[in-house]
């Protein structure tokens, strides 16, 4: 099928998320040429796991956590079939309220975390799966789509690559952040004003929080009966949870960070040692020495988060206008990321719906 263009490929993908790799994988499969572009210099975008920097093992997600496989039947479908397994959250003992401006924090039983599942060696492995199943040839990572072209027969992309400065396709699929694709790549012709403006209206779910992990040699809050968990409107912190491997090793907590990004921007020296007298106060004098600890801000990620982002207060994702589910330019360019799925949208399940939707919409117009 991609004898007709040698030196190009049927369908290009820009961005190489969970998304972007589920339509590659899919539109490989049926036998057409892909090629992936990812801008930053790793595959999976919001999907990324911390790892020990010697012996490379998982220690700990960085953005998305949770799979919820019992109500998730498209993200349950493809970890099975990419052979992932999956643990529940440990959520057993007290939680740690942090609520009080004098005294010191309580515990407290909270219903638990039922049906929530961490994936078995970190969402990173979903991403490293996906990308084993295409050719090492379609993936170029650190290679930034910027002006998306209509000419008479093709698509022609330019990327920032000097070894790849030019991509023809017959088929584009846009697999980033639609306020990402709008504002930092250029499309000539301009797209339909509406399309722009529905695109900048759209949120990109998580894209301005940052989280913070900490990894300790041993899962010490579980021997005081306590799960992890912090409920938190005093640190910097305002929910933490337990991040231990099944049996407890490795040893970890996360936490979502409270304070706004330009906060955590003037702040950033502080904000760790902020972190860590939080978790001393809420888990004891074993907190304060964690062997690894690492703050993720995704809102100074250029290729997730946009200034809008950044200043509009966070929203629980909604279902997108119809009209970024429709082809652009006669139906040769598609946007397709999470937050345009009709299931779960923004989440890994609408990642995995929308791949599998747009692969099969882009194969269709191929035959
Ligand atoms: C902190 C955090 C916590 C989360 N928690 C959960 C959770 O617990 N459960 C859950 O289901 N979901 C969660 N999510 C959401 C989940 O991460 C997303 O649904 C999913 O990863 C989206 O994948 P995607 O491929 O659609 O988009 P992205 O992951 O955003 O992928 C887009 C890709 O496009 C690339 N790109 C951008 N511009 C260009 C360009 N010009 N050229 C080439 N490439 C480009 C980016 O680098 C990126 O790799 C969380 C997200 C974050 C940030």
């Amino acid at each position: 099928m991609s004898g007709s263009l040698p030196d190009d490929t049927e369908v290009l993908i820009i961005g190489g998320g969970l998304t972007g790799l589920t339509c590659a994988v899919l539109l490989h499969e049926a036998g057409h040429s892909v090629i992936v572009v990812e801008a930053a210099d790793r595959l999976g975008g919001r999907a990324h796991s911390l790892r020990n920097p010697v012996s490379n093992v998982y220690l700990a997600d960085l953005g998305p956590t949770w799979i919820w496989p019992e109500a998730q039947p498209f993200a349950a479908h493809w970890l099975q079939a990419l052979g992932l397994g999956l643990t529940p959250q440990f959520d057993t003992g007290d939680t740690i309220v942090d609520m009080a401006t004098h005294g010191s924090p309580t515990r407290h039983r909270l219903p638990g975390m039922d049906g929530s599942y961490r994936v078995d060696g970190g969402t990173t492995a979903i991403v490293e799966r996906l990308a084993k199943r295409l050719p090492g040839s379609a993936i170029r990572t650190g290679t930034r789509a910027n002006r998306i072209a209509c000419e008479a027969e093709t698509i022609k992309v330019s990327t920032d690559n000097i070894a790849l400065p030019a991509i023809r396709a017959r088929r584009v699929i846009v697999a980033t952040p639609l306020r990402v694709a709008a504002s930092a790549m250029n499309w000539w012709p301009a797209l339909d004003s509406r399309v722009t403006h529905l695109m900048e209206a759209t949120p990109t779910w998580m894209a301005a929080q940052a989280k913070a992990v900490a990894i300790y040699d041993k899962p010490f809050w579980r021997s005081k009966g306590l799960s992890g968990r912090i409920a938190s409107r005093m640190g910097p912190l305002i929910e933490a949870h337990d991040h231990s491997g099944e049996l407890g090793d490795p040893a970890g907590l996360f936490g979502f960070i409270g304070w706004p990004r330009q906060a955590r921007h003037i702040n950033a020296n502080i904000l760790q040692s902020a972190i860590i007298t939080q978790l001393v106060r809420c888990f004891g004098e074993e907190a304060r020495t964690p062997d690894y600890f690492h703050i993720e801000d995704w809102a100074e990620n250029i290729f997730v988060c946009t200034p809008t982002d950044v200043t509009e207060p966070p929203q629980h994702p909604q279902l997108a206008p119809s009209l970024l589910r429709k082809a652009l330019w006669g139906g040769r360019v598609f946007l397709a990321v999470a937050e345009l799925a009709t299931v779960s949208p923004g989440l890994i399940e609408g990642a995995f719906h929308i791949g599998s939707e747009v692969a099969k919409s882009v194969s269709a117009t191929l035959r």
